[in-house]
């Protein structure tokens, strides 16, 4: 009999895996890292089908427009109430904090044309070729890190509005300054760059003159947490002042957001509240318009998480009936019905949500898989052997689908598969002891040369200095 494999967490719970890191869950996403490095470094990485795709939505045309990318861009979500954003080769990094302070998706978009300047123009290239290789998230977590200290450095000599006029860290973080000590002059022509692939969007630039106006107002100093995005970006006022020229000498500076992706950015925000951040947050969030589609979804999805399963169902199926190809109504759908130990609902629903989803998340079909694993029968366990293997191909670090892929094989006595499933979970957890003794033991059993043995004969040679792919 299986256990429910849900592990459903509200705010500021906090899921422990194996090696002890903190991963953070959002909606129905599964404790996994985006890269496995992640865990490695206890950088708290989160995932959510919904947020990565809208991300991904507002990256896409700029990536386009820079020359960047024309699709295939992996949105990382940083689970920090801080602002950051930044772009290393194909990955964007992004604090779900930045995406809650921002009201509009201009203003996130705004941003990201700001990093993909950065990206375009080869600025701190070694840098960014360092950030793209395996010590990506140590040097995101030292930056992180460096938030705080640089903080406490210029609170106590000139005041926070001293970072704006660089910071000079301790002697001993060199590395911490090279990533911080950003030239006035990139940053003036990431300026220019973003208003060029606005401009080539049809976008408009004040999203980003806001967000940036902010980092230079006074009145945003006062809060005790320092954004990172704060500390690498400087903000004289004469930056500003061309800024705002640019953006205002742009034929589409006065250019909203589409309402639908207004929408969607309303119920991002609201969902990062209501699981991160709680009740206070997401009633704050509803007060402007409670009665808006975004608020009712925030409300189903409080009611779900600190309140009644029933109403939340209730709730859940009203927003489906507004917008039934909503994949994510249906996969809230599926959590509550998880939660209540139904799995042969929640599955039909996680079906639906695979069904409606144009992004084609592989998180949504891991849910789908563990949903049909909880069924339990010999039919359900291998249709979810089938759905979590079609997750994994969508997202093949997902450690935690390679958990529950190991668990089904097992279950239909497939056992040199298990084994290597969880060679594979213990890989993407930078766990390569235990993934080697488990590609050793699927070895054993597999025949020489097939690709099961080939993949583990990976594993059993890889060493973290020999980054495989
Ligand atoms: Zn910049």
């Amino acid at each position: 009999m299986l256990s429910r494999p849900r592990t459903m967490i509200a705010r500021s719970k906090i899921a422990r895996t194996a090696r002890g890191f903190a991963t953070f869950l959002l909606a129905a996403a599964v404790a996994v890292s985006a890269s496995v490095n992640a865990f490695a470094q206890g950088v708290p990485v989160v995932r959510d089908a919904e947020i990565e795709a809208l991300v991904r939505d507002y990256a896409r045309p700029i990536f386009k427009a820079a020359g960047l990318a024309n699709d295939g861009i992996d949105i990382v979500l940083v689970n920090d109430q801080s602002f950051n954003a930044f772009v290393t080769g194909r990955r964007l990094f992004i604090n779900t904090g930045a995406l809650v302070a921002a009201e509009t998706p201009n203003e996130i978009i705004g941003v990201i044309a700001h990093e993909a300047g950065h990206i375009a123009g080869g600025h701190q290239q070694k840098l960014r070729d360092q950030l793209d290789r395996a010590k990506t998230m140590a040097i995101i977590a030292t930056l992180l890190g460096a938030g705080a200290m640089v903080a406490g450095a210029t609170t106590n000599s000139r005041g926070l509005a001293g970072a704006g006029m660089g910071v000079a860290a301790g002697g001993g973080e060199m590395a911490q300054r090279s990533i911080l000590a950003y030239q006035r002059g990139e940053e003036i022509t990431a300026d220019r760059s973003a208003i060029t692939y606005l401009n080539a969007t049809g976008q408009s630039g004040m999203g980003m003159l806001k967000t940036f106006g902010r980092f230079q107002s006074a009145l945003s100093l006062s809060g005790t947490q320092l954004d990172p995005y704060r500390i690498s970006h400087p903000m004289p006022q004469e930056r500003i002042a061309n800024l705002e020229a640019l953006v205002k000498a742009s034929p589409y500076v006065d250019n909203v957001d589409p309402p639908t992706l207004q929408q969607r950015h309303d119920m991002m925000r609201i969902k990062i509240a209501a699981y991160m951040q709680g009740q206070a947050a997401v009633s704050r969030l509803m007060r402007k318009n409670p009665t808006s589609l975004a608020s009712r979804y925030g409300d189903a999805q409080q009611t779900y998480l600190y309140g009644n399963p029933g109403a939340a169902l209730t709730k859940t199926a009203a927003l489906i009936k507004e917008q039934p190809k909503n994949p994510y109504f249906q996969e809230l759908r599926g959590d509550i019905l998880m939660k209540v130990n139904k799995p042969k609902d929640a599955a039909d629903a996680y079906a639906k949500a695979v069904s409606l989803d144009p992004a084609r998340s592989g998180l949504l079909m891991v849910s789908l898989g563990q949903a049909l694993m909880a069924v339990g029968t010999p039919d359900s366990v291998k249709k979810a052997v089938t759905q979590l293997n079609n997750g994994i191909g969508r997202d093949k670090e997902n450690a935690e689908a390679y958990r529950y892929l190991a668990q089904a094989y097992g279950e239909l006595g497939q056992i040199p598969a298990a084994d290597l499933a969880t060679a594979e979970g213990h890989f993407y957890s930078a766990d390569y002891k235990n993934a080697k003794i488990f590609a050793m033991r699927a070895q054993q059993k597999l025949k020489r040369g097939e690709p099961g043995w080939l993949r583990a004969q990976d594993i059993i040679n890889y060493t973290p200095s020999n980054k495989l792919k």
